[in-house]
Order: structure tokens, then sequence, then C-alpha cells
């Protein structure tokens, strides 16, 4: 039976979107006019709240439940699944926003869409497309739970979405884009996002095509081509095993601190160099060589 929470593994064009027109937008203003990086931070964050308010706006007729820190669009007849979603969309924000500094004085929208058409219609994927979740400009949008999970019982459904849900990883990318204002790379951020996940789920990716016993990608590679790395699992399980080396090796602060100085617009290469005292060929060269003893010891 396939792992029910592939659903990153089909999460090719979410990123596209943004990266053009955001990075593109701030790239040729920082290269044309050197501008300093609080008016950078402040040119994306108001774009991506355009973005985000729009999409507030044009979910306006749906259905509407709020929590203390996300407010949840459904459609008719789904309230208990958007009820279960909020609900565990709550769980995870105190410990994810307290451990990377984040808070938010406005309501994050999630919004549940009641089959994977719906879903991927909003981004223009094939219908076959299997992601449960996506997290693109501000916004939260999930597959409906009872889509996918195969629980009966009232009890164990609601567990099988919090522990295989996409909540804390779709959460942890928003948290990644608001502190660093959008400054980061994709293996960073895919990485934070599994880690997180693996912390408060104990979820990790077990994919045989995902071992660490064959050429891997380089972490410029995965910059550059991520979605189209023919071995999704291994890139995926790359960015993870990065984000997991760094907590496990230097402490979860260093994470935090690597955010810092992300938002402070150091690009990635120099705020690993501030945080972990190395270069990006010694870190690459580290975190592998990590993971594939841990891999032969069993302890991954
Ligand atoms: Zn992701």
């Amino acid at each position: 039976m396939p792992h029910i929470n592939n659903q990153e593994l089909a999460r090719p064009s979410l990123y596209i979107p943004l990266g053009i027109v955001l990075a593109a937008l701030v790239l040729v203003a920082v290269f044309l006019m050197k501008i300093p990086n609080f008016i950078r931070n402040g040119t994306y964050s108001l774009l991506r709240e355009g973005l985000k308010e729009k999409a507030v706006w044009t979910t306006r007729d749906m259905e509407t439940i709020t929590g203390q820190h996300f407010i949840v669009r459904y459609t008719n007849g789904n309230q208990k699944d958007a009820e279960l979603v909020l609900a565990t969309a709550e769980q995870f924000y105190g410990p994810i926003a307290a451990k990377y500094g984040f808070s938010s004085s406005r309501k994050i929208p999630v919004i549940v869409y009641p089959s994977r058409a719906e879903l991927n219609r909003n981004f223009g994927w094939p219908a076959n497309e299997s992601a449960m979740g996506v997290y693109w400009a501000g916004v939260i949008r999930v597959l409906s739970p009872t889509v996918w999970v195969p629980d009966q019982d009232p009890l164990s459904f609601q567990e099988t979405f919090k522990k295989s849900g996409p909540m804390a990883h779709e959460f942890t990318h928003l948290v990644v884009d608001y502190v660093t204002a959008g400054n980061y790379t994709r293996w960073f951020t895919e990485g934070m996002a599994q880690y997180e996940e693996y912390k408060l789920t104990g979820f990790e990716f077990d994919e045989p095509t995902a071992s660490l016993d064959q050429p891997l990608y380089s972490l410029s590679q995965m910059d550059r081509d991520f979605d189209n790395l023919p071995n999704q699992p291994l890139a995926y399980r790359q960015s993870y095993l990065a984000v997991r080396y760094i907590a496990e090796e230097y402490g979860e602060g260093a994470l935090k601190s690597i955010l810092i100085n992300l938002a402070r617009g150091k690009n990635m290469e120099l705020a690993l160099q501030s945080v972990l005292g190395m270069e990006m060929q010694q870190f690459e060269a580290k975190y592998q060589k990590w993971g594939m003893e841990k891999e032969k010891l069993h302890q991954l």
C-alpha cells in the first residue's frame, strides 16, 4: 500500500508561480537598485499579503469556521472535516511558532477542498495528482480528510489525519516563508517542513528509492530544479536529512539562527557559514556522510 503521506511527492507546481513572480520582482529590484533588506522584505510581504487577501476574498462564499490562529473555509456539508483540520492546525501552531519565533496578528487562511479535482484545479495540476496539501502565498490548502483517511472509527480517523496529514508540514512552510520574508532555498524549506513533521507526528519518509546508497543530488541541483529531479523521494529525503543533521549536531537553535540570518538578507550559503562555521561544500559532505552512516546503522 502506498504510504498515505506521499503528498509531497506530488507537489511540483505550487512554488513555481511564487518563485517566478515574487522572486523575479525582488531579484530585479535587488540587482538594479541595491535596495536595503527591509525594503526587499517589505515588498515581498506586501505582494504575498495581496495574494493571500485575494484568496480570502475569492473564497468568501464558502462556509467558514475560525479558531485562535486560523480561519478555515470549507464547502457546504463538510463541517466535520473542517473542524478536524482547524483543531489539528491549532494544535501544531504553538510548538512550531514558538520554536521559530513566528507570530501572526491575522488569522491564517486554510481552505479545505472536497475532492482532488477541486484542489488540483486551483493550481492547474493534472487530475491524477495526489497532493493532500499545499502552501502558497500565505494560504494553506488541503484535501478534505474524508477523501483519503481510510479509518471508520472517529477517534482513529482523527489520529490518522493528525499523524499522517499535511498540517504540520504545510504550516512549517508558512512559518519559514514568513520569518525569512521569502528568502530561503527549496531544499531548506522542504527539510524544515519534514523535520517538524517528524518531530510532531513521528512521520518519516519510508521509500526504498530514497536510499542514500546511490548517487546523491547536490544541494545546488535541488535549489535549481527540485521539481524536475527524476527521483523525487530522494530529493525530499536529502532535504530532510540536511536539516535533521543541523538539528541533531548543532541543536535546534541553529535552525532558528539560520532563519534569522536569512531574514536579515543573507543567502543560504552565508547563513550556514555564520551559524555552522563552514562553507556549503563542507556542509554538504558532512550531512551526506552523517546520513549514510546513520542509514547503515539503521538509525534513520
Ligand atoms: Zn513541502
